[in-house]
């Protein structure tokens, strides 16, 4: 198998062929910020309390890191990212981050959102999937206690009951529209919640082809065994398989509340262990592939290049319908613009919302590009190679 990604992601002029010069520049210094966690830090506690003195700082931001990581503060407003990646065969995922609201009316805006992207991406050949958060339409605590088991009071059952159709409103309009939805993966103890949600949506919506597709963390300990379980009882119910793989987000959280209420981490004990796991997932996809639709959701070049041997092996076209990588965007756009260039379907998660409320996600994106090993100087070193290569083809 040829999994070397030295083969498939190293064309820096393909991957940065939708930014300009300046744009270039401003993602060189923006990750060369990231990359000096003291640097980072400082950065970031400035912005905090930069904003919480209602500062004004969303200018700067907006022309900086929001720029680079966002579409814009509307859906709207994220047209030319649309239209610029879509240009290079990349599609969008219009993910709309407005985070931490938690009241019935929240949740109601978040779904309304939602189902505006699917209106949207059913208008639009570039945007070819809708996403959400579980957390955006119903309270964290209520799916918690929903998992422990936890007699609910009846206001409580009702909040619940609006949950579920909150759900049945996304899914449903993506049904309608022909616009296939993903439901993010969030902490552990609400997962099972979701997973159960989603099970339900993927029966009711998933029946002549996959609409509905859950995520799996493969961080953690029983993702494999849950997948292939959710795989059969998909078969046996007669209905499409739609998984979403990613690694999972929250690891070092997990780990500290497993410790802090003493019980068994979920999370493997290493990388080595993930990476298995989230490998043999994507072989696990193709090989059932006739039921199942996958979405590979990782910037790791050895997963997203074992997927594309998977595909060859088992003789599936570079654009089978059913077969999707996604990336974040403003990141790892060697793997996304290399991949599009040779026909295979491929996305960007683009968040979107006002500055103030985008920010958690942008912190996240910082600490993320600090603390992964590797990763911000993998951007670096790309970028730093673009510019250069720029240079000397001008020279
Ligand atoms: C399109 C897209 C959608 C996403 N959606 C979600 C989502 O719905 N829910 C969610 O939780 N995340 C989501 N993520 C984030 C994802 O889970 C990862 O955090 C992120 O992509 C980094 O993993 P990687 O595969 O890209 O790369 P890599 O850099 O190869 O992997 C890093 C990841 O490996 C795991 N890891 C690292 N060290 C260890 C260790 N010591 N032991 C065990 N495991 C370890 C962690 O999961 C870490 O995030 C999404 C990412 C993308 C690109």
């Amino acid at each position: 198998m040829d999994t070397d990604p030295n083969h498939l992601f190293k064309d820096t002029a393909v991957a940065f062929s939708y930014k300009s010069d300046g744009a270039l520049k401003k993602a060189n210094f923006i990750f060369s910020l990231v990359n000096h966690p003291a640097i980072s830090s400082m950065a970031t506690s400035f912005v905090k309390f930069a904003l919480k003195l209602r500062l004004p700082v969303e200018g700067i931001i907006r022309r900086t890191a929001f720029d680079h990581f966002c579409g814009g503060i509307s859906i709207e407003d994220s047209e030319k990212v649309v239209e610029r990646i879509g240009a290079y065969g990349v599609g969008t995922i219009l993910d709309y981050s407005v985070e931490g609201e938690d009241s019935e009316e929240a949740f109601d805006d978040t779904m309304e959102q939602v189902i505006r992207t699917i209106d949207k991406a059913s208008a639009s050949p570039h945007i070819p999937f809708s996403v959400f958060k579980p957390t955006g339409v119903g309270s964290f605590l209520l799916m918690e206690k929903v998992q422990r088991g936890d007699q609910l009071t009846e206001d409580e059952a009702r909040a619940f009951g609006r949950i579920r159709e909150r759900f049945r409103r996304i899914c449903g309009h993506g049904y309608a529209c022909g616009v296939p939805v993903l439901i993010d993966a969030e902490d552990w103890c609400i997962q099972e919640t979701i997973d159960s949600l989603a099970g339900e949506m993927m029966a009711t919506y998933n029946k002549e082809r996959v609409v509905v597709f859950n995520t799996y963390q493969m961080y953690r300990t029983e993702s494999l065994t849950n997948l292939r379980q959710a795989f059969e009882v998909a078969r046996d119910n007669n209905y499409f398989f739609g998984a979403k793989l990613v690694r999972g987000a929250y690891m070092e959280k997990e780990r500290e509340r497993a410790a802090r209420l003493g019980y068994p981490s979920p999370i493997h004990p290493n990388k080595e262990a993930t990476d298995k796991a989230f490998n043999d997932a994507l072989a696990f996809c193709v090989q059932h592939i006739d039921r199942v639709a996958v979405m590979c959701g990782s910037h790791n070049e050895y997963s997203n290049a074992y997927l594309t041997e998977l595909m060859k092996k088992n003789g599936l076209g570079n654009d089978d319908k059913r077969v999707w990588f996604a990336q974040l965007y403003g990141m790892s756009d060697n793997i996304s613009f290399n991949l599009a260039r040779k026909g295979y379907n491929v996305a960007k998660y683009v968040p979107y919302g006002p500055v103030r409320s985008v920010m958690p996600y942008l912190f996240r994106r910082a600490e993320e590009n600090t603390s992964v090993a590797g990763q911000s100087s993998r951007e670096l070193r790309l970028i730093r190679e673009e510019i250069r290569r720029r240079r000397n083809q001008r020279a």
